[in-house]
């Protein structure tokens, strides 16, 4: 079985698609993870990340990982843990002009598409196209959002957890960009299926969002 659950950033759909996951014991794939360990193992290189070419050809070559850890997934690009990086603001700034690169995109569907095929008994698939394009036969597909300002508002929170004071404007036009680039993306950009299942998570605990899902899964199931 796939699920298939896309969204807008930082609307919560990461720590949803785990939670599932866990919950029906299906394989939890965070593709943004991988278009992520692209851009660090671009960083680590030396590449420049707007330099299509390099990186197409870089991507070719990568070996891309994941694996679940205690602590979370973590991905391996040719065999190096690039996790820790791939959280960091380097990446998040390069990461944009990867995704945006039609033949990285064409290398890890195909990756991720025989990643989820092998998940068995299913997989849990989270990012921005999965059921446009790397699953688009997914048997649920689920679009995950919240209000602009409850996303600027909770990321806030979580920067504040971890000792960062970022101001909760300049986390909302960061977020808003984001968005839009997403949305405008030549390939796979973020498109609201009219057959998938919209979940606003802007009044929902997380363990709200996890069972609203559940339920869904299940009542098709049946
Ligand atoms: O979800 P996350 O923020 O980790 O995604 C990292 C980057 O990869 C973002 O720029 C996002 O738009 C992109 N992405 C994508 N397709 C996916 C998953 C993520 O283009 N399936």
């Amino acid at each position: 079985m796939i699920i298939a659950i896309d969204g807008t950033v930082s609307s919560g759909k990461s720590t949803a698609a785990k939670n599932v996951a866990r919950e029906l014991g299906l394989l939890y794939i965070n593709t943004g993870l991988m278009y992520r360990a692209v851009a660090a193992y671009c960083l680590n290189s030396g590449v420049d990340t707007a330099d299509k070419e390099k990186v197409a050809s870089l991507a070719k070559e990568l070996t891309i990982d994941l694996v679940n850890k205690e602590d979370g997934q973590h991905v391996l690009a040719n065999g190096e843990d690039l996790t820790a990086q791939c959280k960091g603001p380097a990446v998040a700034k390069a990461v944009s002009d990867v995704a945006d690169n039609v033949e990285v995109r064409k290398r890890l569907v195909a990756e991720q598409r025989r990643l989820g095929l092998a998940a068995k008994p299913g997989a849990v698939m989270e990012g921005r196209d999965i059921g446009s394009v790397v699953f688009p036969d997914a048997d649920i597909k689920f679009f995950i959002t919240a209000p602009p300002e409850v996303r600027a508002h909770r990321r806030c929170l979580e920067f504040r957890e971890n000792g960062k004071d970022v101001p909760e404007e300049e986390v909302l036009r960061s977020i808003l960009e984001r968005d839009k680039r997403d949305r405008e993306r030549p390939m796979g950009a973020l498109i609201q299926l009219p057959e998938a299942i919209p979940l606003d998570t802007g009044d929902l605990t997380r363990e709200e969002v996890t069972q609203k899902i559940v339920e869904h899964v299940n009542a098709a199931r049946s």
